[in-house]
């Protein structure tokens, strides 16, 4: 699989061509257009998230735990609440990323596993289309797009990289695989992943018709 430093450079090349793209063809305001660009190289870093052991892990919870909370604003400013209580839920989604999510992750993923998968690429999309509030429904669509099209893009970088330069095929787990795929061998997490999938799918479609 291709290193830190490959998917960043990867995902961040690609990002820059999204908000280039974002900036004119689309005709994203420049500060969206440069998000754009931030979310797609940083969707390029998430599937690691499941590895359990190293700096870049570690880096990579602080990184979101401090990101995600920034891209909630939006959404906590039009909860009308006071600055204190702004405050304490900023602190809280930090907490609750850098410490209880990245638990989660290592007990329950397996690197490579079912968050190498089109459906957790529909997930990080999803999630971050619920995270980030916008008034305008195609900018928060620029938004998750970008961050699926980074998460597809490590997908891809890690199938090519699967077998090593010498054509010898890397030593996984058991329950990894293919990292573009749909299912993994472990029933629960192709129930797990797919169980999310659906809530995101039915809180997506709540937000955006039931109100
Ligand atoms: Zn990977």
């Amino acid at each position: 699989m291709a290193s830190y430093r490959g998917h960043l450079a990867f995902a961040s090349g690609l990002g820059f061509i999204y908000g280039g793209i974002g900036a004119s063809a689309l005709q994203m305001p420049p500060a969206l257009a440069l998000l754009g660009a931030g979310v797609v190289t940083i969707g390029g870093l998430l599937p690691d998230l499941d590895s359990d052991s190293g700096v870049p892990v570690r880096e990579l919870f602080g990184l979101m735990s401090a990101v995600v909370p920034l891209i909630m604003m939006p959404r906590l400013i039009n909860l009308h609440l006071s600055h204190e209580e702004v405050i304490l839920w900023l602190a809280l989604i930090y907490a609750g990323i850098r410490y209880g999510l990245s638990r989660l992750f290592k007990r329950f993923t397996v690197h490579r596993g079912m968050f190498h998968s089109i459906p957790a690429m529909l997930i990080a999309g999803l999630a971050m289309f619920l995270v980030y509030d916008a008034p305008v429904l195609s900018q928060r669509a620029f938004i998750a797009v970008g961050t699926m099209i980074g998460f597809f893009s490590h997908l891809v970088l890690d199938e090519a990289y699967s077998v090593d330069f010498r054509g010898l095929t890397i030593k996984l787990n058991k329950y990894a695989g293919s990292a573009v795929k749909f299912f993994s061998p472990s029933l629960i997490a192709n129930v797990s992943t797919y169980g999310i999938l659906g809530l995101l799918i039915y809180l997506a479609w709540r937000d955006l018709f039931a109100h």
